[in-house]
């Protein structure tokens, strides 16, 4: 990230309407010009938007991880928090080392992205903007109720610095009437809240999942993500009481010492309704940059499609068997993804996510196939991001 402009830079239109921006009252117009300037070290023309690949892998029916940080406009977001996980698989940034952070976007509240929330939360100060589940259960955890932001899809929400959120917290005058606790001046970006959906698992539970492998057919004519909080329940969190001992392996036994951990390690069986988020991010050019997080293979076809604006660079899950509209797809996970990158307008930038290895079966995701096909169309490239290696996304 780059700092020292020479001047603020202007505040796109767009930018403005976003965050909601107060009756122009005299004492408002005077802040409002005080923290133009203090934006103003920020320059929007050579600062990048950071992503930070903090995980390597998940467990959530065994598929890689979700988190990310991001860094954009003076705003530290994280994507997930999953960061301390069962002791044999690699960590590279410990829940307990994270020192700054502005918002934590939860895709869902599983036990493989919103543990470290409730931590990080209370540490930093960070806002939690999470579906009803994970909200819950931070709340339980201890995560103070004013940092805690329920959301299901369909929301839009200006984000801030935190240093803007705390004068805004002492300046009762200053406060937006039109979004809890939003200043009344323009967002650094804004993010547009979907819903989305948790992929299902093949019937098989091979040790590799291959994103050519075409599925078909159904385990039954139910066969939905009820079946993965049920088999979240009662098969994946009792590992330990039905899998004969002698076939656990280390793997296994690390991850049965994680999911009993529940004080340290905050999470639900039940996903609580998968969202995806579309992060807004203004430019110095004037217009509006986007960054999509949609952490898992799945989401409703019409959500996809009328999606505006549609994303620059899409981090998508590829991981499973695709669930469209709540129903297994039928085809492979490549298939289905090229289908939703087409939906999303063709992106120019993927990153796969959800996808590498972890401590128990399926161990990893095979991804050739899918980026092949995302690839087909000549308009989309697949960016492969090396783990805790901070990389530019050019928005
Ligand atoms: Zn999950």
């Amino acid at each position: 990230m780059s700092r020292g402009a020479e001047s603020p830079p202007a505040r796109p239109h767009h930018a403005r309407i976003a965050s909601g921006v107060a009756p122009e009252t005299t004492p408002a117009r005077a802040m409002q010009g005080k923290q133009t300037m203090h934006f103003g070290v920020y320059s929007l023309g050579q600062e990048v938007v950071m992503l930070y690949r903090l995980s390597r892998a998940g467990l959530t029916s065994g598929k890689g991880a979700t988190a990310f940080r991001l860094r954009t406009r003076g705003v530290t977001i994280f994507l997930d928090t999953w960061l301390d996980k069962p002791d044999v698989m690699s960590s590279y940034l410990a829940v307990d080392d994270v020192t700054e952070a502005d918002y934590i976007f939860i895709s869902h509240a599983h036990l493989d992205h919103l543990p470290g929330a409730d931590r990080i939360a209370i540490k930093t100060g960070a806002i939690v903007i999470a579906n009803c589940e994970a909200i819950n259960c931070l709340r339980d955890a201890g995560v103070p109720e004013e940092q805690l932001f329920p959301v299901q899809g369909g929301e839009r929400i200006p984000l801030f610095t935190s240093e803007i959120r705390i004068k805004t917290k002492e300046y009762e005058s200053m406060r937006n009437p039109g979004f809890p606790g939003a200043p009344p001046m323009p967002a650094e970006l804004s993010v547009h809240v979907w819903p989305s959906l948790h992929c299902l698992m093949p019937q098989d539970h091979p040790e590799v999942i291959d994103t050519a492998t075409v599925y078909t057919g159904a385990a039954s004519p139910y066969s939905c993500t009820l079946d993965i909080t049920s088999g979240m329940k009662y098969g994946l969190l009792r590992i330990g009481d039905w899998l004969p001992a002698e076939k656990l392996t280390p793997g296994h036994r690390s991850f049965i010492r994680y999911v009993e951990d529940r004080k340290r390690n905050v999470f639900s069986h039940c996903d609580g309704g998968q969202l995806m988020f579309n992060f807004l991010v203004p430019t110095a050019a004037g217009d509006t940059k986007a960054l999509l997080w949609s952490a898992h293979l799945g989401g409703y076809e019409a959500v996809l499609r009328a999606m505006q604006p549609k994303p620059d660079t899409a981090i998508l899950g590829i991981a499973g068997r695709a669930n469209l509209d709540g129903r297994p797809f039928v085809g492979s996970a490549a298939e289905f993804a090229s289908r939703q990158v087409g939906w999303l307008g063709n992106p120019a930038q993927v990153i796969w996510c959800l996808h590498d290895e972890t401590c128990i079966p399926p161990y990893k995701i095979d991804t050739d196939a899918a980026t092949v096909a995302v690839e087909k169309s000549g308009k989309t490239k697949v960016l492969p991001l090396k783990h805790a290696e901070m990389v530019s996304l050019g928005l």
